[in-house]
């Protein structure tokens, strides 16, 4: 970033230090949505300067095929996953996104400074289309410019979300400095909040863990025996050898290692690759264990919340309200800059 955007990036004094982010609802929370994403949201929500807002992406979630029952009831489960991994409704305003319909008014604005082929050339966009060949519509190319609304309709300075959404972040600052200098609009340039977890590697050993690969990942509601039981099926190696290892199932046990039992325990792993070798069986039961230990207080939290539906519901229809006050506000500070108001 150079000096002139650093200046025009900085938000104006009336405007508070925001926070967006979201979780698309596509199904069950894994350990990457966790530590990439949910700990970053988490962490924000508990320092005073930040207004916090999250969202379930429920739009997003229509830009790949996806079973119409199953996100009606995902959306609001990522809702009790947020209330669960210790989220608070006080603190932060907790939202659905297709209940916050500026979302997909202002994306159709700034899809007007977005060039279609900067949005063909995103690496996510050719992964999507290298999955979903029969499915390449104008919906998944305009999903870069519908998270950079749910961002900057927030004025957000600061997004808590995985490595892979890098790409992403990009695109909603360019879209920012295109708008500020095109209309003369106020968006701050939004940063990623990066967390020791913004990439967590597939158990399968190559790639990230992912909810559209089967096997890759440990859910937040697994029990200890199912993550014993998806442990013991991560390919190791021997244990031993010159240097600890950079790629495969080896190097996704120490980075789970490192994140679930510390720096620490890690590099006594590491010490032992090089040593006396690595007993890779007692590894993967002191992991789950760990592991175990912290989503249980999650699920525990869980439980109560499915027995209580009401002040889910309740959560969610002020959520909508209070991100709508602030959404409609930059909308029509926009649509005015744009000549429509
Ligand atoms: P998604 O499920 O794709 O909507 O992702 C929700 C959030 O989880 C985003 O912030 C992602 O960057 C984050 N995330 C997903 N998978 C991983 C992973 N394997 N490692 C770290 N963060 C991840």
């Amino acid at each position: 970033m150079n000096t002139s955007s650093a200046l025009s990036a900085a938000p104006s004094s009336a405007v508070p230090h925001r926070v967006l982010s979201g979780i698309r609802a596509t199904g069950r929370l894994h350990l990457g949505n966790y530590l990439g994403a949910l700990k970053g949201m988490i962490e924000l929500e508990r320092r005073p300067e930040y207004q916090t807002f999250y969202m379930v992406a429920d739009v997003h979630t229509v830009t790949t095929p996806y079973d119409v029952e199953e996100l009606r009831h995902n959306r609001r489960e990522i809702i009790i996953d947020y209330l669960a991994a210790g989220l608070d409704p006080e603190q932060s305003t907790l939202f659905i996104q297709s209940m916050v319909p500026e979302h997909l008014e202002l994306a159709f604005y700034l899809a007007s400074v977005s060039s279609v082929a900067r949005m063909q050339h995103l690496p996510t966009f050719k992964d999507k289309v290298k999955q979903h060949p029969q499915h390449v519509t104008l919906a998944l190319l305009n999903y870069p410019v519908l998270m950079a609304a749910d961002i900057l309709i927030y004025k957000a300075t600061q997004v808590p979300v995985g490595i892979d959404q890098q790409p992403h972040l990009e695109v909603a600052r360019e879209i920012a400095r295109k708008m500020n200098q095109q209309y003369g609009t106020d968006f701050p340039e939004p940063q990623r909040f990066v967390t020791p977890g913004e990439y967590v590697p597939s158990l399968k050993g190559e790639g990230k863990m992912s909810k559209s690969v089967e096997g890759s990942y440990i859910n937040l509601t697994d029990t200890l025996a199912e993550i014993e039981e998806k442990l013991k099926r991560v390919p190791s190696d021997s244990g031993r050898g010159e240097r600890p290892p950079e790629t495969g199932g080896a190097a996704t046990l120490l980075k789970l290692v490192e994140l679930f039992q510390g720096q620490e325990a890690r590099q006594a792993y590491e010490a032992a690759y090089t040593g006396e070798g690595i007993r890779y069986a007692q590894l993967k039961s002191d992991l789950a264990e760990a592991v175990y230990q912290q989503v249980r207080p999650i699920q525990q939290r869980r439980a109560q919340l499915e027995a209580a539906p009401a002040s889910v519901d309740q959560v969610i229809e002020a959520g909508a309200a209070k991100a709508r006050q602030v959404a409609s506000q930059t909308l029509e500070e926009v649509k005015y800059k744009l000549g429509l108001g």
